[in-house]
């Protein structure tokens, strides 16, 4: 079968996700709507070549011609197929089974918003962003944690994109937009407007950013000539590669259909409260939050996964306090600012998965 053609009962899905800010939202909505054909390009499964042939150092990437942000745009009149085809995946389980997950995605729709009859279009937008890391300090030792992209708020945030979108987008003063991220299926709409392509391991990568992209999507009145409606298509690289099959710590992305088990996903319990599964090694656990173990080795990622940034450090004192899950308000107040609104510094209730995660990646 052709990619191009395939039908939404030809599709495999997965997700990360949690709750709480804005960038995990984010993150979630796009995992949502993973919609993958089972059959592509040079056949199902098959051994990847990538890692498994002699291995060649990695091209780098001037930083400067990673595109901040892509966009691309479709009329509201496409929410009624962009439904269908997301409950046809909700119908057949190909968005997991695991009830945490559901209910964190059961809100999102393709559904004009009450508050906004008159919207004419959508404008999806991928922002590029880096992993950071901070030094979490204890003992005299600097303990360099990786916070991955998803999980810090960047400059390329909704507020100065929504503005983006006013002035250099729609150029049309009094135009009226809503940023509508934390309600759509995202990752659905950047592959059906052409801003992405669905990889093997269930991501959306954009082309100049890979997988290290952000998705947000704006509503506007403004009435756009454009509609970018695309076949939904696989990432080339995928088709001779299955490094993160082989990467993925808990073996939970398919070899043979292009879908990954949500309810496995090491992402999907260390952003969300509670133990980890039994079946979680120690030493599978490598980030603040989430899990790049899918991404860094991809092909499709090489010169943009290598690059990364610095947080803050937490100081010593910072660190025992976070260890010890005692957290007073000055903690949270300084964490938010170093570590930049990450999620569990927002609120006490939310401070036992910093404590948990920190806790498996430095074992005292
Ligand atoms: S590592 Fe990247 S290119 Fe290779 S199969 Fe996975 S998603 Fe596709
Ligand atoms: S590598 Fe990590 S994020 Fe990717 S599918 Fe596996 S557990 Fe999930």
């Amino acid at each position: 079968m052709n990619p191009k053609d395939f039908k939404p009962n030809d599709l495999d899905s997965v997700a990360t996700g949690s709750r709480s800010t804005r960038r995990e939202w984010l993150q979630r909505t796009m995992a949502a709507a993973a919609f993958l054909p089972q059959v592509f390009p040079g056949g199902p499964g098959g051994w990847g070549g990538r890692g498994r042939g002699p291995m060649r150092p990695r091209r780098t990437v001037d930083p400067s011609k990673i595109p901040a942000y892509k966009y691309r745009i479709l009329p509201v009149g496409r929410f009624a197929e962009l439904q269908k085809e997301y409950d046809a995946a909700k119908n057949n389980a190909q968005l997991g089974r695991q009830k945490m997950y559901l209910d964190q995605i059961a809100s999102l729709n393709f559904k004009v918003p009450a508050d906004f009859p008159s919207a004419k279009s959508v404008v999806v937008v991928a922002a590029y962003s880096k992993n950071m890391y901070s030094n979490f300090k204890l003992e005299g030792t600097a303990h360099r944690i990786l916070i991955p992209f998803q999980y810090y708020t960047d400059d390329y945030n909704s507020d100065r994109l929504k503005a983006i979108v006013q002035k250099e987008i729609i150029k049309t003063p009094g135009r009226r937009v809503m940023d509508i991220s934390s309600q759509i299926p995202l990752k659905l709409l950047a592959a059906r407007s052409g801003l992405g392509r669905y990889a093997r391991n269930s991501l959306v990568f954009v082309d100049g950013m890979g997988s290290y992209n952000v998705l947000y999507a704006f509503l506007t009145d403004h009435p756009f000539t454009e509609d970018h409606w695309t076949n939904l298509e696989i990432l080339e690289e995928c088709n001779h590669c299955h490094a993160c099959v082989r990467t993925c710590p808990t073996r939970c992305i398919n070899r043979w259909n292009y879908s990954t088990n949500i309810d496995k996903c090491l992402t999907l319990y260390n952003e969300n409260p509670g133990e980890f599964p039994n079946y979680f090694l120690g030493s599978m656990h490598h980030a603040l939050m989430g899990c790049m173990q899918c991404k860094a080795p991809c092909p499709a990622n090489e010169g943009i996964a290598e690059l990364s940034g610095n947080l803050e450090d937490v100081s010593e004192e910072e660190t025992r306090k976070i260890l010890q899950g005692a957290p007073d308000d000055a903690l949270l107040k300084s964490l938010q600012r170093k570590l930049r609104q990450f999620r569990p510094t927002a609120s006490r209730e939310q401070f036992p998965i910093l404590k948990r995660n920190l806790s498996v990646l430095i074992r005292t």
